[in-house]
């Protein structure tokens, strides 16, 4: 089995790949979808414990207004380092819209990474292929079928072979509060939501959601018709259940797009109106001794179950 140090072989073997464009890929992995590979930048590469980890994304920074870098800035260490990071790496100090907004996990939408563990025989080549060392009991010798293939300029190549992979939105998160993560624990995340605070606290923590950030939080908000300062534990567990469904499903829609370097249509954020035609109003909100957001909600499609509550906390 491939442990830490034959991984950290493996990423040194696919370390001279960082900043090259993926050219064409193939493989017979069904565990992800090879074109979301294709023409993407492979940016970085991580080892931790077993896994190894690939960064890829699209090497265009978008253009941002400048009106909430401040709030951005603010958002805590781990977020200026991916922010430096991204900034070092594409030469500019711009910032792109979801990378601004997507908390701790920021960036992360940007910056995908392709979490590699190897099972008992996997293996990583560049530049060759595996080749069968016997043959099996009909006496054929087959070659090994590579489960991903990423080609490169120069016909160089690096090939991946029994392995398991998944997209995930940082190499230092808990797959279990990854929002991104097939091991995401929904349990989990309900128990946290379900807390006396208001939902669009928990939703931006990224103890719970990693990888979810300020547009996320807005958009789920508004399709769980959920007012921002609902208490978790006055919440429907439905309506608890519908947000994490819609988190879920938001993020990874966000994920296809940016890898098919498609816009996203927003309902709610920093919209005027909803889609029902009503007035969307627009408040910064946050903990009392926390980053405060620009949110925006419906009062209408949104109602509030518990403005009391919310606003007044109560002081013993
Ligand atoms: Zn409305």
């Amino acid at each position: 089995m491939p442990e830490g140090p034959t991984v950290r072989r493996f990423c040194s073997l696919v370390s001279p790949f960082v900043g090259q464009g993926v050219v064409s890929v193939s493989g017979s992995t069904r565990q992800i979808a090879l074109q979301d590979l294709k023409e993407q930048l492979f940016q970085d590469c991580q080892v931790h414990g077993k896994n190894l980890y690939l960064a890829f994304g699209c090497g265009i920074m978008e253009q941002v207004p400048s009106h909430e870098l401040d709030d951005w800035e603010s958002d805590g260490s781990h977020g200026e380092k991916s922010l430096k990071d991204w900034s070092l790496s594409e030469g500019t100090a711009d910032v792109s819209d979801d990378q601004r907004n997507l908390g701790t996990g920021q960036g992360n939408l940007l910056r995908k990474w392709l979490r590699f563990h190897f099972g008992l025989y996997g293996s990583v080549r560049a530049n060759e292929l595996s080749r069968a060392k016997q043959g099996n009991k009909r006496g054929d010798w087959r070659d090994p079928k590579p489960r991903l293939r990423l080609n490169f300029d120069g016909e160089r190549f690096l090939v991946f072979y029994n392995c398991r992979m998944t997209w995930c939105s940082s190499p230092f998160v808990e797959p279990t509060c990854d929002i991104l993560s097939p091991e995401f624990d929904k349990e989990k995340a309900l128990h946290a939501l379900s807390h006396p605070r208001p939902v669009c606290f928990t939703l931006m923590d990224q103890r719970h959601f990693s990888g979810v950030g300020n547009i996320i939080k807005n958009e789920i908000l508004f399709l769980a018709q959920t007012h921002p300062l609902s208490l978790g534990s006055l919440l429907p567990a439905e309506t608890l259940v519908a947000l994490i469904d819609h988190a879920i499903a938001f993020t990874a829609d966000w994920l296809r797009n940016k890898m098919q370097r498609k816009g996203l249509r927003y309902h709610i954020y920093m919209k005027e109106c909803c889609g029902k035609g009503h007035q969307v109003v627009k408040e910064a909100i946050g903990p009392p001794h926390g980053l405060k957001r620009l949110t925006w909600y419906c009062p209408t499609c949104q109602k509030h179950v518990n403005p009391g509550e919310a606003e007044q906390p109560i002081v013993q």
